[in-house]
C-alpha cells in the first residue's frame, strides 16, 4: 500500500512533532507553517548580541527514566541540552520587607509556609505530602488514555494507589478554594499570588508541577525554547518531512464531509489522505472550516472555558551583572509607582526573569532579562491597526517605565540598557495566530481539567486536531504526547506497528 499523505497545519510543538512521529512510521508529512521559523510559541528572538526567551520556563520530563523523558529522546529534543535546576520556583518580595519563596525542596517549602502560617499547620502538611505523593508518579504518557490496556492500567492503578487520599483531601480544590481554607489572614489573602499560578486552576495542578521540580524533573534547558523547536525540527527533517514556511493556510478543502486539502492565503491548494490542525483551535473551526462542524460540546469550549490571559513581554538587554539574586525560576517585587500598561491594565508588582544562568543569552558580563504583564489583546491589536504611530510611542512609554522602575530597584540599569524590545498581544497573534493573543489556549480548572475535549469534528472525515487547544493547560508536553498519540492512533487505525525510529 503505498504511504498516506498528512497535511499538518501549523509548525509549533506540536505539529513538528506529530510531524516526526508520523515519518518514523511511513506516512509522507507536509507541514505549512505561516511564519519563517519552528515552534510556534515555543521560540526566542536575538536581538543585538541578546537572545530573548519567549517561553520556557520548566521543561516537564527533564530528567531521565520518566515517560516524558522518552518522549523528549524519541524526538531528539533532550539529548544535547544542559539543564538548569533552580531552588526557588517563585520567589517575592513583599512590600511590608518580607520575602517569599516557594522552594522547590518540598521540606523547604513547608518550612517557609509554617513560617507565615503556623496556624495552618495540618493544611500545610497536606499540602507538602501531596507535593511528595505526587513526585513518586511517573504518569503514563506514551499513550492516550483510551489506548492504555488493562494490564498498563492496574500497573498505573497499584502504582498511583497512593495518591487517592491525596486526591479525596485536595482534587477538587481549586487554588483559590485552598487559599480559601487558610487560617492566617495573609496566607488567606495571598497564597495564589505568592505560588505564581491562576486561582481557577485545580490544586492537583501545582502539586504535579512542584512535585517535578521537587525532583529536578522540571528543569530549564540552556539555549532556551527556540533551541527546542530547531531541535524536533532537525528530526523531523531529518526524517524526510518537508516544512513550508511563510505559507498561512486560510481554507479546509472538505468534499462529501471529507477533509482533502488545504488552501493557502496565496490561493494555491494541497491535498493529502489526512488534514490535521496543529494550530490554533478557534481559527481552525470558525474560519478554516466556517464552523460548519460543530456541536454544542465544541461551541462550549470557545463560549466557557476561561483563556489564559493575553501578555506583554518586555525585555532588555544590559550591559551588567546581577549577582546575588534568588536562585528562582522568576523574582518578583512590588513597586511604589505602578505600571501603567493600558487602559485595562496596571501593575504594583514586576515579575522579572534574570538569565544570568544561561551563558548563550547574552557576552560575558552582560544579561538578558524578561517581564511579563497582562494586557488588553482588543486596545493593542486596535491601536497598531489604526494608529501604528501611536502604538510605537505606547511601546516605547511601557519600555521606559519598566527601565525607570527597575532603576529604582537595582540601580545601575539606565545607562546600561543596550537594547529593548517589546511584544504586545499583536505581536502573538501575529507571529502564532492564537485566538485572542491568549498565550496557552485554556486555563486547565476544576471542571474542565479531566474533560476530554474533541480531536476530530462533528461529521468531518480524515480530519484532526492537536495540540494546546484540545487540551487546557496547553504546554510543551502536551505538544510531544498529541504528535505521539496521533501517530499510535492512525497506525491502529491504518494495521500498522507502531515505531519510533
Ligand atoms: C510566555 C510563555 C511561557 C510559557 N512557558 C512554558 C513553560 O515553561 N513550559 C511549557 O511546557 N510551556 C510553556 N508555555 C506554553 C507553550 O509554549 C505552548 O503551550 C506550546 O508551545 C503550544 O504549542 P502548539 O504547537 O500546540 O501551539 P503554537 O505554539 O501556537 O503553534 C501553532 C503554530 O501554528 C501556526 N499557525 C497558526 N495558524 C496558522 C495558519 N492558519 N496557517 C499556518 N500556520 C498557522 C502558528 O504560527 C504556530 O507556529 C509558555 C508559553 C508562553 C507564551
Amino acid at each position: 500500500m503505498e504511504n498516506k499523505k498528512v497535511i499538518i497545519i501549523g509548525g509549533g510543538m506540536t505539529g513538528l512533532s506529530a510531524g516526526a512521529y508520523l515519518q518514523m512510521n511511513g506516512y509522507q508529512t507536509e507541514i505549512f507553517e505561516m511564519h519563517n521559523i519552528p515552534g510556534g510559541l515555543c521560540t526566542g528572538w536575538k536581538r543585538k548580541g541578546y537572545t530573548f526567551d519567549g517561553c520556557i520556563h520548566w521543561l516537564c520530563g527533564s530528567s531521565p527514566g520518566s515517560e516524558m523523558y522518552t518522549i523528549w529522546e524519541e524526538l531528539g529534543l533532550i539529548q544535547d541540552k544542559m539543564i538548569v535546576d533552580h531552588e526557588i520556583f517563585k520567589h517575592t518580595e513583599l512590600e511590608d520587607g518580607r520575602s517569599f519563596s516557594v522552594y522547590v525542596n518540598p521540606d523547604k517549602l513547608e518550612e517557609e509556609l509554617l513560617k507565615f502560617a503556623p496556624e495552618d499547620k495540618e493544611l500545610i502538611e497536606e499540602f507538602i505530602k501531596g507535593i511528595k505523593v505526587f513526585s513518586k508518579i511517573d504518569l503514563p504518557v506514551l499513550k492516550s488514555q483510551e489506548m492504555l490496556n488493562i494490564a498498563e492500567l492496574t500497573k498505573f492503578g497499584l502504582k498511583a494507589f497512593p495518591l487517592a487520599k491525596v486526591m479525596r483531601k485536595l482534587g477538587k480544590l481549586s487554588l483559590g478554594d485552598l487559599q480559601n481554607k487558610f487560617r492566617n489572614p495573609f496566607l488567606k489573602a495571598n497564597f495564589v499570588r505568592l505560588i505564581g499560578m491562576y486561582e481557577e486552576m485545580p490544586v492537583t495542578a501545582l502539586l504535579y508541577t512542584l512535585a517535578l521540580l521537587s525532583v529536578k524533573d522540571a528543569g530549564y534547558p540552556i539555549g532556551g525554547s527556540l533551541e527546542l523547536a530547531k531541535s524536533v525540527e532537525n528530526k523531523y527533517l531529518s526524517l524526510g518531512g518537508k516544512v513550508h514556511y511563510n505559507t498561512k493556510v486560510e481554507k479546509i478543502i472538505v468534499d462529501n464531509c471529507i477533509a482533502k486539502g488545504i488552501e493557502l492565503a496565496d490561493g494555491s491548494t494541497h491535498y493529502a489522505d489526512i488534514i490535521v490542525s496543529a494550530a490554533d483551535g478557534h481559527y481552525t473551526i470558525y474560519n478554516m472550516l466556517k464552523g460548519e462542524f460543530i456541536d454544542k460540546e465544541i461551541e462550549g469550549y470557545y463560549n466557557n472555558f476561561k483563556l489564559f490571559p493575553s501578555i506583554m513581554q518586555v525585555s532588555l538587554g544590559i550591559a551588567r551583572e546581577f549577582a546575588n539574586i534568588p536562585d528562582a525560576i522568576t523574582y518578583h517585587f512590588s513597586i511604589d509607582e505602578p505600571l501603567y500598561i493600558d487602559p485595562q491594565n496596571t501593575s504594583n508588582e514586576i515579575g522579572i526573569k534574570i538569565y544570568n544562568f544561561d551563558p548563550t543569552f547574552a557576552p560575558k558580563g552582560k544579561t538578558a532579562v524578561t517581564m511579563y504583564f497582562d494586557a488588553d489583546y482588543e486596545y493593542w491589536t486596535e491601536l497598531k491597526k489604526e494608529n501604528p504611530e501611536k502604538y510605537a510611542q505606547e511601546k516605547d512609554r511601557v519600555a521606559q517605565q519598566v527601565i525607570d522602575r527597575l532603576e529604582k530597584k537595582f540601580g545601575e540599569v539606565e545607562d546600561k540598557v543596550e537594547i529593548w524590545d517589546i511584544a504586545t498581544p499583536y505581536t502573538f497573534v501575529r507571529y502564532t495566530n492564537n485566538w485572542k493573543a491568549s498565550f496557552e489556549g485554556f486555563i486547565p480548572t476544576v471542571e474542565n481539567f479531566n474533560v476530554k475535549m474533541k480531536r476530530t469534528l462533528p461529521g468531518l472525515n480524515n480530519f484532526y486536531m492537536i495540540g494546546q487547544w484540545v487540551q487546557p493547560g496547553g504546554g510543551i508536553p502536551t505538544a510531544g504526547m498529541h504528535g505521539r498519540h496521533l501517530a499510535l492512533q492512525l497506525c491502529k487505525k491504518d494495521g500498522k506497528k507502531f515505531i519510533t525510529k
